[in-house]
């Protein structure tokens, strides 16, 4: 039996969505499908904002098993993000075409959100909240059009999990920055932020400001000495993050990247970046609206891109940029690993 390439097959309710946007997942296994991958399920690596949100809220592992029970996926109804996940293979559907096939009992990450992704679980092991990552038993479906990679041999599964997590931001930037520009990196000391400077850095920017809330929080990324500057200012504050960035960078910024986990930073990238300038939306608690109505309501002509998770390759080259660049690899081994 053949699902749909894009899982519509797993969509329980509304009829007619995608599964990303569906409310519900048929998440019951015994169902097979022969272009699907089934994973049994060994980590979840929850996405950033929906992590701090949850932690906020009470007890992770009690909602986590919530929303899966209810949705039949890892999908937070208060921030709309996900994660991924990492496991071992359990059954390759006989009609998935692969360039290297892979073998049942091979361990696998996703590169596709757990928004989309039917999951179900027997059980929560543990959580680790220092990694925003959570121990679990369960199994998960990929469809036909789902990304996944083999974990690397060079590096501990966790350290390639929570690279891969964020595997989007570093290319996108790479794409976008050019040599010369002055870029500005919200929540600098972050993971995809400490990958979003170190690519900028390399594809020749003249400068590069970081953000960050706090002297702890800009540690590693001092440490890691991509950005030119860092100043601490809480990026919620948009008037605070502009000056710091005209006084660091001389004026605004050509390209921004917004890396944050928390609501409210989009005013701050919009005020700090010049007319013609970009903007990369990364963070997950980048409102849509906010963002929209802020840049119109100061005559901004900024193009605002929507953080998408993927690009062609991103697994391959978010590692690559970790094995080239020693200190990165290194704070994320030590965070991580
Ligand atoms: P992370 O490692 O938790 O980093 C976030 C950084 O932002 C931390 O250094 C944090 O500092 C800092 N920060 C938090 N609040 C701040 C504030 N008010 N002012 C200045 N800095 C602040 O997160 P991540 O894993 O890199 O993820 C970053 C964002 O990308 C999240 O929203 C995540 O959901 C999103 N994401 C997007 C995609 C996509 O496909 N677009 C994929 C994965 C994740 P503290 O350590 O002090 O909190």
């Amino acid at each position: 039996m053949l699902g749909d390439r894009y899982g519509t097959h797993r969509v329980i309710e509304p009829k007619g969505t995608l599964p990303q946007a569906a409310l519900r997942l048929d998440n019951d296994f015994t169902k097979h499908f022969d272009n699907e991958l089934v994973i049994d399920v060994e980590r979840l690596n929850i996405d950033s904002a929906s992590f701090v949100q949850m932690e906020g809220a009470g007890d992770v592992a009690a909602q986590i098993l919530e929303t899966v029970r209810t949705r039949g996926k890892q999908h937070n109804s208060v921030t709309g993000s996900g994660g991924m996940l990492l496991g071992r293979c359990a059954r390759v559907g006989r009609a998935l075409k692969m360039e290297r096939p892979l073998a049942p009992g091979e361990r696998v990450a996703t590169l596709v959100s757990l928004t989309l992704t039917p999951l179900s679980l027997d059980r929560i092991v543990s959580v680790d909240a220092a990694r925003h990552q959570v121990i679990v038993e369960g199994r998960a479906v990929l469809f036909e059009s789902s990304a996944w990679a083999r974990l690397p041999a060079d590096l501990p599964e966790t350290v390639a999990l929570s690279a891969f997590d964020v595997a989007g931001a570093a290319p996108q930037v790479a794409r976008m920055v050019r040599p010369g520009m002055k870029v500005l990196i919200l929540g600098c000391g972050g993971k995809s932020g400490l990958l979003c400077s170190a690519a900028a850095r390399r594809a020749g920017a003249a400068r590069v400001i970081g953000i960050e809330r706090s002297q702890e929080a800009a540690a590693g990324a001092r440490r890691l000495g991509a950005c030119h500057e860092i100043a601490i200012a809480d990026a919620a504050d948009a008037v605070a993050v502009s000056s710091a960035v005209l006084a660091a960078a001389g004026g605004e910024v050509d390209f921004a990247v917004s890396c944050v986990n928390v609501p409210d930073a989009e005013m701050g990238a919009i005020l700090s970046t010049r007319d013609g300038g970009t903007i990369y939306f990364f963070s997950m608690s980048t409102q849509f609206t906010k963002a929209a109505l802020g840049a119109e309501g100061i005559s901004r002509d900024v193009t605002m891109v929507v953080g998408n998770g993927y690009a062609p390759g991103h697994a391959e080259a978010t590692l690559a940029l970790l094995r080239a660049e020693p200190v990165l690899r290194a704070i994320f081994v030590e965070r991580f690993g």
